[in-house]
């Protein structure tokens, strides 16, 4: 088994090599036994934190079998003179429903506050460990979206430095902050003409820069860092309005990730949360030059996901 990160020097890139995932189930449709159902507990890892509580679980999470990082070798720093390291790191399953059809947008209130806690505890507790500098929370739906199992669920990995796009994310909040400016607060009234919907702690706005037809991004409208900054009033202000995006994307296009993008240990980051629908496929221009082609702009996302009933 191989689990590595590896560099490329010539675009200054991490890969994970992770020979094992492909080996990952695929639960899709009746055929098979859903390992995140109530009763299958015994058919995965056992159980690091559930809400209200271990028994009685309505949101569960337990180390992922398929990990993408791992906790058997040491993180050899990633440098000029060397370009590979084993995967140093952590990787969970957050299983969000104890019914395997409920789906994320149709959570109660009560649902949606377990998920929270869930979501905060994992995060924190990734965070602990000395040798991590940032922690990625998302969530994959559907198979466009790259989720192998239709139960729904979220996914905590760790990373021991900071990945890419986050890197570029605080460079970009540096260098505004030296100017006096947040990046994020700034964003909220730059883009205020593409609004899709607010409440009084968070906006979740269309961006004009979309990289994604239909994208949204949620951010807070305090200078908030991480998820463990919010308090319980915020918590629930974001959870009730990211269902609500959710509905509208679901409605639209079935398949999407989700991406929590909080401050990396010691870095400083207006923390947001970033939506992708998953209606294309990145081909030549995207992959090959980092270059993406939206094929829909914010005003037309606007109106489409403005339009949901
Ligand atoms: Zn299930
Ligand atoms: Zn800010
Ligand atoms: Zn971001």
């Amino acid at each position: 088994m191989v689990l590595e990160f590896r560099k490329d020097a010539t675009k200054d890139s991490i890969a994970i090599i992770a020979n094992e995932r492909s080996k990952r189930p695929t639960v899709f449709g009746d055929k098979f036994v859903c390992p995140f159902c109530k009763g299958s507990e015994s058919t995965t890892p056992p159980t690091e934190y559930a809400a209200p509580e271990d028994k009685n679980w309505k949101v569960r999470a337990f180390h992922n079998v398929f990990a993408l990082v791992g906790r058997d070798g040491p993180y050899v720093e990633i440098s000029s003179a060397n370009n590979q390291s084993y995967a140093y790191g952590r990787h969970e399953v957050i299983v969000e429903s104890d019914l395997h059809e409920e789906l994320y947008h149709e959570s109660s209130d009560t649902q949606l506050k377990f998920l929270f806690d869930v979501y905060k505890n994992r995060f924190e507790e990734f965070m602990k460990d000395e040798k991590i500098k940032y922690v990625h929370l998302f969530k994959n739906h559907g198979r466009n979206a790259g989720a192998s199992i239709e139960h729904e669920h979220s996914q905590i990995v760790s990373f021991p430095f900071v990945p890419e796009l986050l890197r570029r994310e605080v460079d970009a909040a540096k260098s505004a902050r030296e100017n006096g400016k947040c990046l994020f607060c700034e964003l909220l009234s730059k883009e205020s003409e593409n609004v899709l919907l607010e409440n009084e702690l968070f906006t979740a706005i269309c961006p004009s820069f979309s990289r994604f037809a239909n994208e949204i991004w949620i951010v807070p409208k305090a200078h908030i860092k991480s998820i463990s900054d919010l308090n319980e009033e915020q918590e629930m202000h974001m959870m009730k309005l990211l269902k609500e995006c959710l509905r509208r994307v679901h409605f639209v296009v079935k398949d999407y990730n989700v991406v929590y993008h909080n401050s990396p240990k010691g870095e400083e980051l207006h923390f947001h949360i970033e939506i992708y629908p998953r209606s294309g496929y990145w081909a030549g221009v995207e992959l090959g030059t980092g270059v993406i082609v939206n094929p829909k702009s914010e005003k037309d996302a606007l109106t489409t996901l403005k339009a949901v009933k």
